[in-house]
């Protein structure tokens, strides 16, 4: 008892200090990983944990050398499956806006016309039922993407975009690749989604969208070529018929410059139909 009252008297402002820091940053790793596959996994951990020191108490020697090994081989693991969601926790961190300086966007006159254009595309490749796929990078570089197509660094246009994706042309099969308002590349090859949760309907362009956007802060935008949809793609998440103002109030939005909330679900709970 006495000891306990002693290392109370004993804390420092910061000891307070540290313990505050750990337990926000324990807060924000708890938040990241709330309704995610590593939730699942933290709670396996947690029950291995609890067995593992039961069996030492217990006296199991067998049972606790397992489960002390388990953990061994586990931590090994973890960091191999969980590397998409580890790289992108900390590709945040770095695109936070404590890190980050924050800039006032200049350009965003000009891009109205760049959008204006993408959407004209759109609306054109809709009705002609041309399949299309368009990622629009961020902040996450995707010269890796970019590296397995064929380069154009063209500035954006409707009948560019359109030219590309008519089909049985070189660069039709794939994804283009669209920083700001320069077409980087098309014909790119896109990692696909594993996501079970993605509705049967949707084939291969669709899952190559929504993978680009699990793993990196772009948003993908989808013709299909057997409905003429127009989709649109952002972190991990798809919503489909989605018109043309629409895609043109995502995409200003997207242009707009940003002070951090992602602005999906800004318009997913207002027009989005998500699988
Ligand atoms: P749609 O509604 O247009 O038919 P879908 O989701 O059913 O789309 P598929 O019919 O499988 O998809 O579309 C195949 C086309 O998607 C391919 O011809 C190719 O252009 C594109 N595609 C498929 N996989 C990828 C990928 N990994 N990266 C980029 N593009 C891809
Ligand atoms: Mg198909």
């Amino acid at each position: 008892m006495q000891s306990i009252i002693n290392s109370f008297i004993n804390i420092r402002i910061r000891d307070i200090i540290d313990i505050l820091i750990v337990a926000f940053v324990l807060y924000r790793i708890l938040l990241l990983i709330k309704e995610t596959r590593a939730e699942q996994l933290m709670k396996g951990i947690g029950i291995l944990l609890v067995l593992t020191k039961l069996s030492e108490w217990a006296e199991l020697y067998t049972i606790n050398w397992i489960l002390s090994n388990a953990m061994t081989v586990g931590t090994l693991a973890i960091l191999i499956v969980f590397q998409p969601e580890l790289r992108r926790g900390l590709e945040s961190l770095g695109r936070s806006r404590f890190f980050t300086k924050s800039f006032v966007d200049i350009r965003t006159e000009n891009m109205a016309n760049v959008v204006d254009e993408i959407v004209e595309a759109c609306a054109s490749l809709s009705r002609q039922k041309i399949g299309a796929l368009m990622v629009f990078e961020r902040q996450t570089g995707l010269n890796e993407i970019v590296e397995t197509g064929t380069k154009i660094n063209g500035n954006v246009s409707a009948d560019l975009l359109i030219n590309i994706f008519i089909p049985n042309t070189p660069l039709h099969d794939g994804a283009v690749i669209i920083k700001d308002n320069i077409i980087k590349a098309a014909a790119c090859f896109l990692p696909l989604s594993e996501s079970s949760a993605i509705s049967r309907e949707l084939g291969t362009r669709h899952r190559a969208a929504i993978g680009i956007t699990e793993r990196s802060d772009s948003l993908a935008v989808i013709v299909s070529e057997e409905t003429g949809a127009i989709s649109v793609a952002e972190n991990g998440n798809i919503s489909r018929y989605i018109d043309p103002e629409t895609l043109k109030e995502i995409l200003l939005n997207m242009y707009k410059p940003k002070n951090g909330k992602d602005s999906f679900l800004k318009w997913r709970s207002k027009y989005g139909k998500e699988e």
